[in-house]
């Protein structure tokens, strides 16, 4: 047992912080969480002196094998290679205080078997395995000279962050193949994106037959389904046809966040990469396609928070950043910042991306019963959410399922 005495706690809920608080962690999980002292005899005790307790943190748009910003190109590197850089990213997220991480298409299975097997010291991942994509969509990584010549995209193991299926029967099969490995939830591809060759921004991505059958084999799974969209014709037409959770929605407009509320939907921002593709992007390699897309979505990202918050849209928190912009995944919080109060960015990257990922009350809480994935902020983080910057410099501790990752009190 571990006893946490004296800390200001940020139980993920709140609106403020509350002092003098006890935390006691049995095993994996919280088993106390008290305004009183606690008595643990054997337990082994650290005084807080008043620093925050928080719930680690959790990024619902992650990428652990986008080693680099060029999606074409990591289609030919070798899988050896993706999996070191995985290692490396996940590794890193930790230690920003990340704790669980969802993967939006190319983490799969092998690392989550990895992570859980300790050889990866990483979040708790929730992966989608390879995300659902059309011909020409935006998970389509085939340069356009490729599409010409007899270029064989049959085995579907070739791919690494998408599998192409078209047709009701075809997508039904290619969602079937990732809940069969574990997918924690499905992710299609429903409009056009920065990263892929062929698709502009405001293509329409999978007719409703094919919507509406992933969603089906998902909730068949007792899952659901994430949809990457940027305008709000791609975005309405998925909520309409039972996707639960929209990444991105830059575009989004006020008619569209309504109707994404009143279906009870999550929208999923994830601002930071376009500032960090804007500013890092072409000395990365970057291609010069996506370099013109991206300006469209980028300008209108952070209006869309307005949008979103005055609709009563349940936000979560995501990065969505490609290779060593990873760096930055921190960053979400300073932009957010400018439109959200801390308390309202801070629940959204961790109840509310709980709930979203259905493990409310498990995760992304501090309190009795929820798995120890904790950590310590020398400061208050409501007053100043830069604390949460600097790779995790200022988090004395870092705990995930009561094992400490960090701890350098
Ligand atoms: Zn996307
Ligand atoms: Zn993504």
């Amino acid at each position: 047992m571990i006893l946490f005495e004296n800390c200001r706690l940020f139980d993920g809920l709140g609106t403020e912080l509350r002092d003098g608080c006890h935390v006691l962690v049995e095993g994996e999980r919280i088993k106390e969480v008290s305004d009183r002292p606690i008595q643990a005899a054997g337990a082994e005790v650290i005084d807080l002196k008043g620093r925050t307790l928080m719930p680690g943190l959790i990024d619902a748009h992650f990428h652990a094998m986008a080693a680099e910003p060029d999606f074409v190109k990591m289609e030919d590197l070798p899988r050896s290679f993706l999996h070191q850089h995985a290692r490396h990213l996940l590794e890193a997220a930790l230690l920003r205080g990340f704790t669980t991480v969802r993967d939006a298409g190319g983490g799969d299975y092998g690392l989550a078997m990895a992570i859980k097997a300790g050889l990866i010291e990483g979040p708790r991942l929730f992966y989608s395995g390879r995300a659902l994509t059309q011909t020409g969509g935006h998970a389509d990584f085939r340069s356009l000279e490729a599409g010409h010549g007899d270029y064989c995209f049959c085995s579907q193991s070739a791919h690494i962050f998408g599998t192409i299926a078209d047709g009701v029967p075809a997508v039904r099969k290619a969602a079937r193949e990732e809940l069969r490995r574990g997918a924690t939830q499905i992710k299609i591809m429903a409009s056009g994106g920065v990263s892929s060759p062929s698709d502009p921004i405001w293509n329409l991505q999978y007719s409703e037959e094919e919507i509406r059958a992933i969603v089906w084999e998902a909730e068949s799974w007792r899952t659901y389904v994430m949809a990457h969209a940027y305008t709000p014709e791609a975005i309405s037409r998925c909520v309409a046809f039972g996707v639960r959770s929209i990444e991105h929605a830059n575009l989004i407009d006020a008619e569209t966040a309504a109707a994404c509320a009143a279906a009870g939907a999550y929208v999923v921002p994830t601002l930071v990469t376009y500032e960090a593709l804007e500013r890092d992007g072409p000395e990365l390699g970057l291609p010069p396609v996506s370099i013109e897309k991206l300006k469209v979505v980028r300008e209108a990202g952070v209006q869309s928070l307005e949008i979103l918050n005055a609709a009563g849209v349940a936000v979560g928190f995501g990065t969505d950043l490609l290779g060593a912009m990873q760096s930055h995944q921190s960053g979400e919080f300073s932009i957010r910042a400018e439109v959200l109060s801390p308390d309202e960015i801070l629940r959204s990257a961790t109840s509310v991306n709980a709930a979203l990922l259905n493990v409310e009350g498990d995760l992304g809480v501090v309190a009795p019963g929820a798995f120890a994935d904790l950590l310590v902020v020398d400061g208050d983080p409501l007053a100043d959410l830069s604390l949460l910057q600097n790779q995790g410099a200022h988090l004395a501790v870092i705990m995930k399922g009561g094992h400490f990752v960090k701890q350098s009190l």
